[in-house]
């Protein structure tokens, strides 16, 4: 058997991003992802199972007593056609691995293979879980509810998320909130149909909208403590038929970011108030649709602050900084870290060069495979260590 060193897992880890990053899959349809996943845990002696369509879990029983870790990277792409003129673009019209979830894939296969032909050192056991559909309609759940937690049981659980903000190879912390939880509404203002140069005969669902819009940023800016971070935004707004008719309906569609639990659950009374109110002003109506999306990602203080210590002592992490805010995307992870004390962490992938960095979810967004190599060296010491820390 050839020996599995990290340099020649990290160039095998390279690898597997490149050809993932060529072939992106969306959520719940990662069957390639799933294929590669499932072939390379078992070409290094892992049994896996299926769950939740195209998850894949396998388990790693250590050499010797210890906690249970979960180890999560999730694999879908997104519907973004990519510009990145990276050699290796997607090769799927209109698809692109604009999250880095190939490159969570790739570097948990990595630290699977290394740790399997580690297993000596391994105390407790290890959970490798890659989840479908994080970027909707959501594989976090359906897998907890799969049993992904109870077998067995989980003590932890961890996830790793690339960060283009952070240099190549650091590791950012952060305990408490690290991500935002999302709901979503749609609001349909409902008017009544005229002719443009009658419109006292007709109700302008578009002058009542376009209040709406600005009514609804109280919602952030005059409803909520200014100590909270708050997003309200209204990504799409459509309606009317042409310029000379009075639109009848004007729908917008649009997202609620926020942490605190009370503030979320209050929402969407205080938005149809301030939608009927602003509507009736105006003798329209309306219609509103208010769906709950992911919960907050909350750090577990302890286990966040265990992690830290250990990618602080892993030299071929570049560097470990804590990070001065939460950031109001949304992670599904989420669910993980409700049921069991979890913990995401971020890994700096900044791309080499001068100019500005393109973003994740950008069509231009690149990353720093030199990065990769400290992302799966952090996964092995978080793997090696927290099972006996905790
Ligand atoms: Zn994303
Ligand atoms: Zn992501």
């Amino acid at each position: 058997m050839t020996a599995v060193d990290l340099t020649s897992v990290a160039e095998r880890v390279i690898a597997w991003r490149r050809r993932l990053h060529q072939h992106p899959e969306l959520g719940f349809a990662e069957h390639e992802t799933a294929a590669l996943v499932e072939d390379t845990l078992r070409s290094c002696g892992l049994v896996s199972r299926r769950v939740a369509g195209t998850g894949v879990v396998a388990v790693l029983s250590g050499a010797s007593s210890g906690k249970t870790l979960l180890l999560r990277a999730d694999m879908d792409a997104l519907p973004i056609p990519e510009r990145s003129g990276e050699p290796w673009a997607s090769q799927i019209p209109g698809l692109m691995h604009a999250c880095g979830h190939d490159a969570h894939t790739a570097m948990l296969l990595g630290a699977a293979v290394w740790l399997t032909a580690h297993r000596n050192r391994v105390a407790g056991s290890l959970v490798f879980a890659f989840q479908p559909a994080e970027e909707g309609p959501g594989g976090a759940l359906p897998m907890i509810e799969a049993g992904v937690l109870s077998s067995p049981p989980v003590d932890a659980a961890i996830a790793m998320h690339v960060l283009p903000l952070l240099p190549p190879g650091v590791i950012g912390w952060k305990t408490g909130p690290v991500q935002a939880a999302a709901d979503d509404f749609t609001i349909e203002v409902i008017g009544r149909g005229g002719h443009a140069a009658s419109p006292h005969l007709a109700v302008d669902a578009i002058p009542a909208a376009a209040h709406l819009v600005g009514a609804l940023q109280s919602l952030g800016s005059r409803e909520s403590d200014p100590l909270e971070r708050v997003v309200v935004g209204i990504g799409t707004m459509t309606g009317g038929f042409r310029r000379n008719a009075v639109a009848d309906k004007v729908t917008l569609e649009g997202t609620v970011r926020c942490f605190d639990a009370a503030l979320r659950a209050g929402m969407p009374q205080r938005l149809q108030r301030i939608a009927e109110g602003v509507c009736r002003a105006h003798g329209a109506t309306c219609r509103i649709r208010y769906d709950a999306g992911y919960p907050p990602v909350i750090n577990d203080p302890h286990l966040t602050r265990l992690a830290a210590t250990v990618v602080e002592r892993c030299p071929d992490v570049a560097g470990v900084v804590e990070l001065p805010a939460p950031r109001m995307g949304a992670e599904d992870f989420a669910y993980f870290a409700q049921a069991v004390p979890g913990c995401m962490l971020r890994l700096g992938v900044a791309p080499e060069g001068p100019g500005p960095v393109a973003m994740l979810h950008a069509p231009e967004f690149r990353l720093n495979e030199a990065a990769l190599r400290a992302g799966v060296a952090a996964w092995c010491a978080l793997a090696l260590e927290l099972p006996r820390m905790l």
